[in-house]
């Protein structure tokens, strides 16, 4: 309509819901198909998935390998079960919530998932699952639809995306209009690479606790966790060097020219350790049968451990810059190992432009030894290269406290991520892993909360705290760059909120990128009218 002039490129960016444009993206179920839904779940990943129910990783990996088609089915999944999430065609899952590890991670691949089905009754032992009356077995098909959270039994007829000139054509004109940028969160150069092509203007959101969980890597990390001494902690750490290093040299690379933000480690330790029952459980097993006193002594030093890293609160506990401050050998190698990327990749002639972020941080003497520390490594370092390179250096904001004193914060930092997943949990002091399985749906159905305020900003509250920390931040530093990176980067109605409080730009998964460009658009268009 546009070329023939009936319409004008805004009439046509307003006409298109951002949303829509996962049709394009993502496989869906064919509208004609007769479907019978059988249970419900959250929507936590966009597109339409059948394949035969497996209940573990490895046998996701084993079939997905063969080319059959497999929907990987957990009570929740955990970083052990990356490689059969990257194999299966769909993820379901009967706990966790929108931000859960399986939506998020699902999110990033472009795979469909439906998280926290919590009707569903997962049996792993007899390997079935139960719904109401219906039991379905290992290996019998199942379809999901993450765009909706259903669920049907079977294998239901779904029609491949396809993209076209149209939405080439209509994503540029967005990118005439949008003030906010757009960037994407990514872990691996694949991802990197994919979100570049769909659009994004940067790396908003590089967690490199991913990183750490990759099968080469974790015996590496837990020997790390483990070490009774300094010495073998920096043993440990100095292996992992240059395997850190190697990731962000690829990531670096595929985003060449653009903004690439690194986060230091943030989860508690004990996610990279094997499960506290499953070891209790070993452990008693290997009393019981005798068994070597070495391989006994060995497990129970490594109960020890994880005993000793256990928390009640571990979303409130040791974690983020605490971690940074209490073993500040694990955030130096992994700044060296940023810096050193950066500085063999400039001396190849290509553009890179790393930027360093600090996660959870409340208050701002945590936030200042570990920046002065990486200025440090990184200023001795690239002094030392003799090359030109650009990094920065900037935190997360992802705690009321931070928000409420981002005015001090500022002062040192380059820029602000919104870390609005952890930002939601603590504002509201709503637990991101529990909350939706247990009771925020029903606030939602009920109409005490008008949206899940883990997919859908809470302007209100949430909002209030970003907008109050970027004016406070912009007070004491003006050329504070603020973004946000939770999983509302990528929800239309936040984006345009982002927009009106002034951010810089928005960080979502790859295969939202798209969408948040349209959304960005439009946020400018609506204010205009
Ligand atoms: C957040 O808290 O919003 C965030 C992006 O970090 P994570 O989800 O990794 O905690
Ligand atoms: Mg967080």
């Amino acid at each position: 309509m546009v070329e023939e002039g009936i319409i004008n490129k805004e009439e046509a960016i307003l006409r298109v819901e951002p949303n829509q444009l996962n049709q394009l993206l993502h496989r869906r179920i064919d509208p004609q198909a007769k479907v019978e839904v059988i249970a419900k779940g959250l929507p936590a990943s966009p597109g339409a998935a059948y394949g035969k129910v497996v209940f573990t990783a490895d046998e996701a990996e084993e079939l997905g390998k063969k080319g059959e088609s497999v929907i990987l089915v957990r009570t929740e999944t955990t970083p052990d079960d990356i490689h059969g999430m990257v194999e299966a065609q769909g993820v379901l899952t009967s706990r966790g919530g929108m931000t859960s590890h399986a939506a998020v991670v699902a999110r990033g691949m472009g795979k469909a998932c439906v998280a926290g089905c919590s009707v569903l009754n997962i049996n792993i032992k007899k390997e079935n699952i139960s719904v109401n009356d219906l039991v379905i077995k290992k290996d019998e098909f199942i379809t999901i639809d993450g765009g909706t959270g259903e669920v049907f039994l079977g294998k239901v007829p779904t029609i491949e995306p396809k993209m076209s000139k149209e939405f080439e054509t209509l994503l540029s004109w967005a990118n005439e209009i949008k003030r906010l940028g757009v960037y994407a969160n990514a872990d691996t150069p694949e991802d990197a690479k994919k979100a570049r092509e769909l659009g994004a203007e940067g790396i908003g959101l590089t967690r490199t606790e991913h990183m750490f969980m990759e099968q080469d890597r974790l015996p590496i990390v837990q020997k790390m966790i483990m070490a009774d001494n300094k010495e073998s902690r920096d043993e440990a750490l100095e292996k992992l060097l240059p395997v850190q290093k190697g990731d962000f040299l690829g990531i670096l690379e595929a985003m060449e020219g653009l903004p690439v933000i690194i986060r230091l480690l943030d989860p508690p330790l004990h996610e990279f350790l094997p499960n506290l029952e499953d070891t209790l459980i070993e452990v008693n097993t290997l009393k019981l049968k005798n068994a070597d006193p070495d391989e006994l002594a060995k497990k129970e030093k490594l109960l020890e451990i994880i005993q000793s890293l256990h928390e009640m609160n571990p979303m409130l506990g040791l974690r983020g810059c605490r971690l940074g401050l209490l073993y500040p050998e694990i955030y130096e190698m992994q700044i060296e190992a940023i810096i050193e990327a950066a500085i063999e990749l400039t001396k190849k002639g290509i553009k890179v432009k790393p930027e360093i972020m600090i996660p959870l941080v409340s208050h701002v003497n945590e936030f200042k030894p570990i920046c002065k520390k990486a200025r440090k490594i990184a200023n001795e370092k690239i002094k030392s290269a003799g090359v030109k390179l650009e990094y920065k250096v900037g935190t997360m904001i992802e705690l009321p406290r931070a928000a409420l004193t981002a005015d001090k914060i500022a002062e040192d930092a380059e820029f602000f991520s919104f870390g609005t997943n952890d930002l939601t949990q603590t504002t509201f002091g709503i637990s991101r892993d529990d909350a939706e399985g247990k009771f925020l749906l029903k606030y939602v159905d009920d109409k005490i909360l008008e949206e899940n305020p883990f997919e859908v900003l809470d302007r209100e509250g949430v909002g209030k705290l970003v907008k109050l920390g970027t004016e406070l931040g912009r007070e004491t530093n003006p050329n504070l760059e603020v973004g946000i990176c939770g999983e509302h980067g990528g929800e239309p109605q936040s984006v345009e909120f982002c927009h009106s409080v002034g951010l810089n730009y928005v960080s979502c998964s790859p295969f939202r990128v798209p969408i948040a460009r349209l959304a960005a658009a439009q946020a400018v268009l609506k204010e205009k009218k």
